[in-house]
Order: C-alpha cells, then sequence, then structure tokens
C-alpha cells in the first residue's frame, strides 16, 4: 500500500466527515479522507435535511438543484399506524428532500481535502508524532467520522458495546414507474410519517422527484422485519403506495444522543457525526448533528494550532455539550418516560396544535434550535 502523510486523518467521507474537511479547507492544514466505498455510494436513510443544514454548509441550492433531486417539503401527514391521520401545512419550505447517493458524493467533491476511497480502516498504531494507520498512512490526529459502525470510535469506547439507545432502521428507495407515479397518493411535498402506538419508532413515506422512500425504525427493537411487515400491511389497506411494489429493504442502525455516555475525544482523536452518537432522541435527524459536529471539530482543530493533545481536544466535548446537552450519570432509557409516550400516543398526536408545535416544530425541524455559530 503506497505510503502517504497528512495533518488531519479523516476516517469516512459521509456528511460528518466531508463536512469536516471543508471546514478546514482554508486552514493551511493537509486533509485526508479515508473512506472504503467508492463514491457515489449509498446510504441507508430517508434523506431529508432541514434548511439549517444547507444555510451551514453554503449549499448553492440552484445550482444542486440542476442535476440532483431537491424537494422542497412545506406540509406533512402524520399519525398513528392504524389511527387517523393529520395534515400540517406551513407557509414556506421547511425541509428538503434529497438522495443520498447523490448528496454525499456533492459534499465530498466540494470538500477540498485528498481522499483515499476504496480502502477500509483496519489498523491503528500510536507513533511519537500521532498514528500510523493500515501501516502505510501516518497522521497527526484522527477524526472518526466512520457512522454508526465507525473503527475508530470502538477503538475509543470499547467497553461501550451496549446497544442501548440505538436504533434499527430499514429503508427502500427506488424511482416510480409513470404508471405506479399516477396511483401513488403520497405527495411528494408532504412526506408521512407513522407512530408506533407506544412512540420507539415511527415508520416514513417519502416521494423525492419520482424516488419513493419508505422505511421504519425503532428503539432497541429485534423484531424490525415484524413490525416492517406490519407497516406495509397497514399502508395496502390505505392505498397509500401501488400494492406490491415494496420490495428489497436495507438494514443500518444509529445511536440516539443523551440517553448514555460516549468519549468523543482523546489524545490526538475525535469523534464526530454517527461515530460519535449524535442523532436526535426525537426523530433521529443525524445529517444536522453530523455537519454541526464536523464543523466544531474543524474550528477546534484550527484552534489547537498543531498540538493536539487532550486538553486541546477537550474543548471539543464541551462544544459537543453545550450544543446537544448533558449525559446522564447513567444510561437512561428513553427521554420521555413510558406512561408519557402512552399518553401522548392515545392523545396528543391527533391534535393539530400538538403535531404542528411540538412533533414537527419542535421534534423534527428543531426550529427552536438557533443556528450553529462557529468560532
Ligand atoms: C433508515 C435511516 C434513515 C435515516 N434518515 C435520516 C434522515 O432522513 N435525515 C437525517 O438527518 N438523518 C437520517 N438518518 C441518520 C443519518 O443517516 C446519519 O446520522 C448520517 O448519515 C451520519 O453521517 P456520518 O457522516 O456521521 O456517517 P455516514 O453517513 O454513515 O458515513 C460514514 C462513512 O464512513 C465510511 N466507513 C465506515 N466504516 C469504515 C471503515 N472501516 N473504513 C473506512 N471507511 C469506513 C462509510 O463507507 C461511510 O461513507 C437515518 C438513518 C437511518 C439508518
Amino acid at each position: 500500500m503506497q505510503s502517504e502523510s497528512c495533518d488531519v486523518l479523516i476516517v469516512g467521507g459521509g456528511p460528518g466527515g466531508s463536512s469536516c474537511a471543508w471546514g478546514l479547507q482554508d486552514s493551511g492544514l493537509d486533509v485526508l479522507i479515508l473512506d472504503q466505498a467508492t463514491f457515489p455510494r449509498d446510504k441507508v436513510c430517508a434523506g431529508w435535511i432541514t434548511p439549517a443544514v444547507t444555510d451551514l454548509l453554503n449549499l448553492d441550492l440552484s445550482d444542486y438543484q440542476k442535476s440532483h433531486v431537491l424537494q422542497p417539503i412545506t406540509r406533512f401527514r402524520t399519525g398513528i399506524i392504524g389511527g387517523a391521520a393529520v395534515q400540517t401545512e406551513f407557509t414556506q419550505t421547511v425541509s428538503y428532500g434529497i438522495r443520498r447517493c447523490e448528496f454525499d458524493e456533492y459534499l465530498l467533491s466540494r470538500c477540498g481535502a485528498r481522499t483515499r476511497l476504496g480502502e477500509k480502516f483496519q489498523s491503528l498504531e500510536r507513533t511519537e508524532n500521532g498514528w500510523l494507520v493500515n501501516g502505510s498512512l501516518q497522521a497527526k490526529v484522527i477524526v472518526g467520522a466512520g457512522g454508526h459502525f465507525c473503527p475508530v470510535a470502538r477503538w475509543l469506547n470499547p467497553e461501550k458495546r451496549s446497544e442501548h439507545s440505538v436504533v434499527l432502521a430499514q429503508e427502500t428507495e427506488f424511482q416510480l414507474t409513470p404508471e405506479q407515479l399516477k396511483v401513488c397518493r403520497v405527495q411528494p411535498e408532504r412526506p408521512e410519517l407513522y407512530f408506533s402506538p407506544d412512540l420507539r419508532g415511527y415508520a416514513w413515506c417519502f416521494l423525492k422527484d419520482g424516488y419513493l422512500n419508505v422505511g421504519i425504525g425503532r428503539e432497541g427493537e429485534k423484531q424490525l422485519s415484524a413490525a416492517r411487515d406490519e407497516f406495509i400491511q397497514f399502508l395496502d389497506l390505505e392505498g397509500r403506495v401501488p400494492r406490491g411494489i415494496l420490495g428489497k429493504f436495507k438494514g443500518h442502525a444509529y445511536r440516539l444522543y443523551g440517553l448514555e455516555k460516549r468519549s468523543v475525544v482523546d489524545d490526538r482523536i475525535l469523534l464526530i457525526g454517527d461515530a460519535a452518537g449524535l442523532a436526535s432522541p426525537q426523530s433521529g435527524e443525524g445529517i444536522r448533528p453530523a455537519v454541526e459536529s464536523g464543523l466544531m471539530a474543524a474550528d477546534v482543530l484550527q484552534q489547537c494550532q498543531s498540538s493536539y493533545h487532550i486538553q486541546h481536544l477537550q474543548n471539543y466535548e464541551q462544544k459537543i455539550l453545550d450544543r446537544f446537552g448533558p449525559w446522564p450519570d447513567k444510561p437512561v432509557d428513553s427521554i420521555l418516560p413510558a406512561r408519557i409516550r402512552q399518553f401522548l400516543g392515545r392523545h396528543l398526536m391527533s391534535t393539530h396544535w400538538f403535531t404542528r408545535n411540538v412533533l414537527l416544530g419542535r421534534w423534527f425541524l428543531q426550529q427552536h434550535l438557533p443556528p450553529l455559530v462557529r468560532s
């Protein structure tokens, strides 16, 4: 394998890794991204992003949508699986639908870093001045951005293999034929979200410029395929999507933030995005935390002035706590106690006020959260 060196090695070229590299563009640091995939690569995801993400990344939306799917969202259809649905309309675009195979490649190609793609991260050794990765790559500092199964995160949290706070999810995305489009009742600007009665998960149908994305995710679920099949039956019964078109689903996982403590920094190493377990505990939104943590890491790395010892990197941990909130002293089961969840499921989810202001406005769109201020 070719021998190479860099200042910052980012393991993972998803939205977290590419945002970190983009944030380091003018820093004078030599940044290299290592990813086992070659891009474009797919990522199991519903593919909705909030305007906070496009603003933070300075995305030129009119340029992006010339050759990529960018579906504005102005309405939602929500409910409990098997129950009545509520419609909520907003006066402006509150979110966008993207395809991850396009979005991630776009971010990676404009991030300004060198890349080493199609190469798996396999080994890590400390050296006098930093790290030796895969026996051939020298780096002064490593950013673990390898997603939920990030090997750098496993290295930093070897004892914490708990599946507590992990959501298992399945998704399928494919282009509808013109005939299927005619009978599909999911509207492009109005994604549909259906919660399980215990509020431990939800399922969705999302039509993005002719691409249908259907999926389901549940906290700590062992029988996810059974829950998925029930959801497909519900969609059939309600006639939301053309019958019999939902084929093979792909699975993945992510960790919800704030339910148990994780290490995110050590000497010359830090974690961002799903590797750090930052997905929103209410909605599972993970792209925004990945982008925000990538940019926070970039800011801290620049302030380190080439000294990546833990006392300097701890500033990054503090930024994570300030932005996403504290970790509990011991693992907690859920942000919401079971009785409150049942009450929400039975009563509040069918009211327009709760759906607009809490479920969508606060939990899904996080409209209360101020934009990230970079230092
Ligand atoms: C079904 C599902 C639906 C979701 N829907 C949404 C949504 O609609 N909106 C939203 O905001 N979030 C959603 N999420 C969460 C979101 O997908 C993640 O939070 C987000 O992708 C995290 O970005 P990341 O850059 O941290 O990691 P990733 O996007 O997972 O990127 C990690 C990269 O690391 C690489 N990598 C991994 N291991 C290695 C290795 N050993 N060596 C080299 N490279 C490696 C991978 O190839 C990959 O390119 C969803 C998640 C799931 C599972």
